[in-house]
């Protein structure tokens, strides 16, 4: 096992040329730009070994999704990517994990022509903290607190393999085939909605990412709006992989599965062309799962229109019974 010094490993895989930054790594501080009448969109998300990923992912899988899932806030506000800081805690200094790390990190990071500008590198339980910079015309960033009765409520790409997936390794649930690579894939290798998010400013009234489950993060949208919403969930949009287990398990995965990734918006009854446009537009397909209330009830219906209970709660980290995945 190749071991290295922190400004070596920090030299050899994190120091990148930057194009659009005015300085990236090796200063005290990295320098950003933003062009007149543009905000900068800043967000932050950490991941922790065994508590967001399995100790057995591999490494150019973790390099991705630790920034997909950063690249995925910025979508939810329609950001346009720009820059993003990398502060990792490592046990060992060890190029086997290291190189392809950065690989699946930085492979990433230039198809949305996303700079590594800096970070911070030591050692400790492994854990991966990026902090993300995106533009978006100032005033016109997709919120939270958007929402408005009659609005149509609207779900990219599928819901609940990455849940169906985690279910999978804990042994709780068999899929036949190849289910399970494709489902690992889902869990490991989210692809950030950026296209569509940013498709999306002036046609939606508001978008969250789903990171903890539909309910939690569609509930902060509703709080934050101060309105109530139905949702089919009939009309959920899931995978023949999902669609293939049993009823319970496939709401419990569409409901309250986290590690979606998928961008959950709404728009007015009269944009529905215009979201069309903006779909094929970002080649992202989205689906009408059901519309804003006035009032604050979030219900769940089936296709007849007959109530359905859902699960009451989302993933939170403090109030989990156990941590999430370890093996
Ligand atoms: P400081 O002592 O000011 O914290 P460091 O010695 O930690 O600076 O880092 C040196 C340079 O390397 C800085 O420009 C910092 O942003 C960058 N850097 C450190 N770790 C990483 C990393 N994991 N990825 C990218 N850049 C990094
Ligand atoms: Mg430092």
């Amino acid at each position: 096992m190749a071991l290295l010094g922190e400004f070596e490993l920090i030299a050899r895989y994190f120091t990148q040329p930057v194009r659009r930054a005015v300085l990236g790594v090796g200063d005290d501080c990295a320098l950003l730009t933003v062009a007149p009448g543009m905000s900068l969109a800043v967000s932050s998300d950490m991941l922790v070994e065994g508590r967001h990923f399995v100790s057995t992912v591999a490494p150019e899988r973790l390099g991705h999704k630790a920034l997909a899932v950063n690249l995925s806030d910025l979508a939810a506000c329609g950001a346009r990517p720009l820059a993003f800081s990398l502060s990792l805690a490592l046990p060992t200094a060890d190029e086997a994990f290291l190189a392809p790390f950065a690989r699946g990190l930085l492979a990433l990071a230039e198809r949305h022509e996303c700079e590594l500008v800096g970070g911070d590198t030591t050692r400790g339980p492994l854990t991966i903290s990026i902090t993300a910079f995106g533009e978006i015309a100032s005033g016109t960033a997709l919120l939270r607190s958007g929402a408005r009765a009659g609005d149509d409520l609207w779900v990219s790409g599928t819901l609940g393999d990455a849940r169906l997936a985690l279910e999978v390794l804990r042994g709780t649930v068999e899929v036949p085939g190849d289910g399970f690579a494709r489902l690992r894939r889902a869990m490991e290798e989210p692809v950030p909605r950026v296209a569509l998010g940013r498709a999306l400013v002036g046609i939606a009234s508001s978008a969250i990412d789903v990171s903890d489950g539909l309910v939690g993060d569609l509930g902060h949208v509703l709080r934050r709006s101060g309105v109530g919403a139905v949702v089919e969930v009939d009309a959920l949009p899931r995978s023949a992989d999902l669609a293939g287990q049993d009823e319970v398990l496939q709401r419990e995965c569409l409901l309250a599965g986290g590690d979606d990734y998928e961008l959950v918006f709404t728009a007015a009854a009269e944009r529905r062309d215009a979201v069309a446009a903006a779909a094929r537009n970002a080649d992202t397909p989205v689906t009408r799962i059901g519309r804003i209330e006035p009032g604050s009830q979030f219900r769940f219906v089936d296709a007849a229109g007959r109530a359905v209970i859902g699960p009451a709660t989302a993933f939170d980290h403090f109030l989990a019974a156990s941590p999430a995945p370890a093996s």
